[in-house]
């Protein structure tokens, strides 16, 4: 039994906002949302307030300005924010599926400027106190991964429904933020590569390796970081994580500039500086010019 409710967070509405889960056999999820509104305190009264009128409350009420933290319902029963993929109530999909509203807009990241604390931290430990995993399992509203996967959904991710929030919001910051396990479970992530990374130096080297003999290797200390985090990130084989940055690692790199969000020409596998900064700020690496 994980945590139904999250110690710190404001009580919103009378605690009864929907009922048991249809699929608890699927995997444990979560599912970010951005109101579409200002944050700040009257913010987060008015659009509390709203959600219960409307009948459409997610279980979580989140300032990414201040770290306030609300609760309209319990986390082990469905919530309301989400629409029904014809007869698949998505709200009652997975062992759990949290929703958290959070006071920003699909239009700004809020991971690009918010000030997560404590609270950020308390839910995060809830979604992993039911088995959720660090993950970033959204993609493109497919019924396969929405059923299929664990793990931290957009509201633009899910099937049947046609909103486009949280917009852009970076994972990496996401789970950085929320310390604690993802760190301890998988060694070597950020225990071990506390380095610097030379964004030039990186960025010949992925020009230069892929043309070159197989495993050449340019910048082997300062790719190494990047293919380590690319590795930990789901994105490159382990093995390919050799200090060579070659096809495999310039197509995980792409892989990586889309998950920040951005497609075409800027997700060319080629490091950029945003792409390479949020990727050393999730796995313990500087990068310098
Ligand atoms: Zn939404």
């Amino acid at each position: 039994m994980g945590t139904v409710w999250i110690p710190g967070a404001v009580r919103l509405g009378d605690g009864t906002i929907g009922g048991p889960m249809d699929t608890p056999e699927l995997p444990p999820r979560v599912v970010w949302h951005t109101t579409e509104s200002g944050a700040g305190n009257a913010a987060f009264d008015a659009v509390g307030a709203y959600l219960i009128r409307q009948g459409s409350e997610p279980h979580l009420l989140y300032d990414p300005t201040t770290d306030r933290l609300g609760q309209f319902g319990p986390l082990d029963r469905s919530a309301r924010a989400l629409r029904n993929d014809g007869e698949s109530r998505t709200n009652r999909t997975g062992r759990v599926c949290v929703q958290i509203e959070v006071l920003a807009r699909a239009s700004k990241p809020f991971t690009g400027y918010w000030s997560p604390g404590p609270n950020l931290r308390a839910i995060m430990a809830a979604a992993r106190s039911w088995g959720v995993p660090d993950v970033w399992a959204g993609r493109e509203r497919s019924r396969t991964d929405w059923r299929g996967k664990g793990g931290h959904f957009g509201h633009a991710h899910v099937p049947g429904n046609d909103h486009w929030d949280p917009g852009a919001i970076d994972p990496a910051a996401l789970f950085a933020a929320a310390g604690g396990r993802a760190a301890a479970d998988r060694p070597g992530e950020r225990t071990h590569l506390r380095s610097v990374v030379s964004l030039a130096r990186v960025l010949a080297a992925a020009r230069t390796d892929p043309a070159a003999a197989q495993g050449a290797a340019l910048h082997r200390a300062d790719v190494l970081p990047v293919e380590k985090a690319l590795a930990a990130e789901g994105l490159l084989a382990a093995q390919w994580a050799d200090g060579s940055f070659g096809t495999r690692t310039v197509a995980a790199y792409a892989a990586w500039q889309r998950r920040c969000g951005f497609g075409g020409a800027d997700a060319d596998g080629l490091p950029g500086r945003t792409t390479l900064e949020r990727l050393g700020k999730a796995h313990g690496f500087q990068v310098t010019a």
